[in-house]
């Protein structure tokens, strides 16, 4: 689960600090009555300094954070943008909300954006790609940075799920022109709701900036009601007692992935033996979050029996396949037919991503996980495998 596990006393500390000194819960404005406590501009500070990029605004969730970097990016009606068919429904509904049309590709068996299939899917529409780091793991941005480079494209990541995660030794989210995280309760650090977009690059900053609060330039020289109006925008802002939980949960980020990491290890160690499991490739394994352990049976059948066998023993698996018909995009008839006389899809059109999602077992890893839970874990794994692959 991550952050969530470890809420305790100095984000209580937090809160009331807010509420202790002037209680003013907006991110901007009210500077006397706020006794200098700006906790979303000292989050976005500190995290924009923890990933190393120049720029991060606090955002509502990491849904608003999609929608405002695609409008930073002046993405609109008649664009298209590539995504992929495993991610959470998020993505694809930013992009419609940006009157974009999604366009979606395979995932391989890393489970993030194949760069083959992202570069089969450019047309002369295609405005932007948007690689989703699932799970924790970093998806091959070398190979995706270079296909959109080639074509023109903007690639804005989705690191929603990777807060923390890296690709040689750069964090996801810094690696393209522009990136996301989310803060909501599942994430690896929790603000309840949040989200976060970053950027080096100051106009896609201030386009974001302008955006995501009603247009407002956010002057310094005059208040906030003679402020002068950028362009229309929507009101996707961060308030205080997030950016308050943003800072603490911050400082426990390293915390949360060296314990998962840790944790994830002493399982997959203990299965490695099963020859028939294969696991996810790792583009980079030194930057896996840690929070999930996936591996691949040899067929669909042999999958659903294993997590029979798990659950039957209280053990409960993570996305796959318990939430698939919220992370595949095959599963969203509702999204399909709205979609109709833009683009067609049919249920079958990504066969790759079909085969590894119907046959992959996500274990959740999490912070304080005790000796006896992994013990547990590990040897409820091992029965089930001795089970399914006789
Ligand atoms: C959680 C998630 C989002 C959306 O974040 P919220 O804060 O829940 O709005 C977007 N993309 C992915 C991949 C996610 O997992």
């Amino acid at each position: 689960m991550g952050g969530s596990e470890l809420i305790g006393k100095e984000e209580k500390e937090a809160i009331g600090e807010v509420i202790d000194r002037g209680a003013v819960l907006f991110r901007y404005g009210f500077d006397e009555q706020r006794k200098n406590i700006f906790k979303v501009k000292e989050f976005e500070q500190k995290f924009a300094e923890y990933v190393g990029v120049k720029y991060a605004l606090g955002v509502a969730s990491g849904t608003a954070a999609l929608r405002v970097a695609l409008a930073a990016l002046g993405i609109g009606p008649g664009d298209e943008v590539i995504t992929q068919a495993f991610t959470f429904v998020a993505t694809v509904e930013a992009i419609m909300e940006a009157g974009a049309t999604p366009v979606i590709a395979e995932v391989d068996k890393s489970l993030n954006l194949d760069p083959e299939d992202l570069e089969a899917k450019i047309t002369e529409k295609t405005k932007a790609v948007i690689p989703v780091h699932m799970l924790g793991v970093p998806a091959p941005m070398d190979e995706i940075i270079s296909i959109a480079g080639k074509h023109n494209l903007k690639v804005l990541e989705d690191s929603a799920q990777a807060c923390g995660s890296s690709y040689k030794g750069k964090k996801t989210g810094t690696l393209g022109d522009i990136g996301i995280y989310s803060f909501d309760y599942v994430k690896t650090i929790t603000t309840g709701e949040g989200g976060m977009v970053v950027t080096n690059d100051e106009n896609l900053y201030l386009e974001a900036s302008y955006f995501y609060d009603h247009g407002h330039e956010h002057r310094s020289d005059v208040p906030r009601g003679e402020d002068t109006q950028k362009r229309r925008g929507f009101n996707y802002r961060m308030g205080e007692i997030q950016g308050a939980l943003g800072i603490v949960q911050l400082s426990r980020l390293d915390y949360v992935i060296r314990e998962q990491r840790k944790n994830k290890a002493r399982i997959k160690e203990a299965i490695s033996g099963f020859k028939e499991l294969s696991f996810r490739d790792l583009p980079d394994e030194a930057g896996d979050g840690g929070d999930t352990l996936i591996f691949f049976l040899p067929n669909k059948g042999m999958a659903d029996n294993f997590e029979k066998e798990l659950t039957g023993q209280g053990i409960g698996t993570k996305i796959l396949p318990s939430a698939l018909g919220w992370h595949y995009f095959a599963n969203w008839e509702h999204i399909i037919k709205a979609l109709k006389g833009r683009i067609e899809y049919q249920i079958g059109m990504w066969p790759h991503s079909e085969s590894f999602l119907r046959r992959a077992i996500a274990i959740p890893i999490s912070v304080k996980m005790t000796d006896e839970q992994i013990e547990r874990t590990i040897s409820a794994l091992q029965k089930a495998a001795q089970t399914v692959l006789l």
